[in-house]
């Protein structure tokens, strides 16, 4: 939420494609409507990011597996997305370079990296310019890597960066998409080859590359990191790291 502004980043992953999804039950704990909604901002399209594995196929989303009444609301994407069956009439604005999409509110435009499995992937980051802080920037997947979202953020805005919150994918030692022993989150959100995934000199690197931006806020979400990876964060910025969890506000 910025000011008057509601945004909707990505709208997760279905994965029993239930009706009401449980985005639509985590906003209804949050007291935010569907209807109060100003934005939906898709930060790339993979499947955890558009509602499922039909809407990823697709090049569709979806906030739930029934029909959800959306407002007459801009949508953007980094490639062509439109609403689903249940969200008919959608079509993302391509975002190609960086956008400022409402006052105090931009996407740092989209950053290429090609994946290992999951392919040529474009991702965006949305950015808030808090008004005597700075930027606040809130990030997906991130697999556009920290380092080059900080690069990019620090081209296109005079203003110092004051937060950087949301998912960096470093599931390093443990990951939440496990199939027996195999961590297949440190081969899918990856551009390097199985036998050299993503590892603790990494984790390492991205934290000196933030400590280098010198945010006041960083909170790293569960969301592609292991515990491992969250406590580096936790431990080495420390006085700066947030909490990221379901259902808790972070006020800037
Ligand atoms: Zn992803
Ligand atoms: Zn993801």
């Amino acid at each position: 939420m910025a000011d008057d502004t509601t945004i909707l980043m990505d709208v997760g992953w279905n994965t029993k494609r239930k009706h009401p999804s449980p985005l639509l039950e985590n906003m209804k704990h949050l007291g935010v409507s569907v209807s109060e909604l100003n934005m939906i901002f898709i930060s790339h399209p993979h499947v955890d990011h558009l509602g499922g594995m039909k809407e990823q196929k697709t090049r569709t989303f979806s906030l739930s597996q029934g029909p959800v009444s959306i407002p007459a609301i801009p949508v953007y994407a980094p490639v062509e997305i439109s609403g689903s069956r249940w969200n008919p009439g959608f079509s993302a604005k391509v975002i190609t370079a960086p956008t400022v999409l409402k006052e105090g509110i931009a996407s740092i435009g989209p950053i290429p990296r090609a994946l290992f499995l999951m392919g040529y992937t474009l991702e965006q980051s949305l950015a808030i310019n808090v008004e005597g802080k700075g930027i606040v920037l809130i990030i997906g997947c991130g697999h556009q890597t920290i380092e080059r979202i900080i690069e990019r953020a620090q081209a296109i805005f005079d203003e110092p960066i004051y937060g950087i919150i949301g998912g960096l994918h470093y599931p390093v030692n443990g990951g939440r998409i496990m199939v027996g022993p195999l961590n297949i989150q440190k081969i899918v959100g990856s551009d390097n080859p199985p036998w050299r995934s993503i590892n603790e000199a990494d984790v390492g690197h991205a934290i000196e590359a933030i400590k280098r931006a010198s945010p006041t806020i960083v909170g790293l979400s569960a969301h592609d990191s292991s515990d491992w990876a969250i406590d580096q964060f936790r431990k080495k910025l420390a006085g700066k790291y947030v909490e990221v969890r379901v259902g808790e506000k972070i006020t800037i």
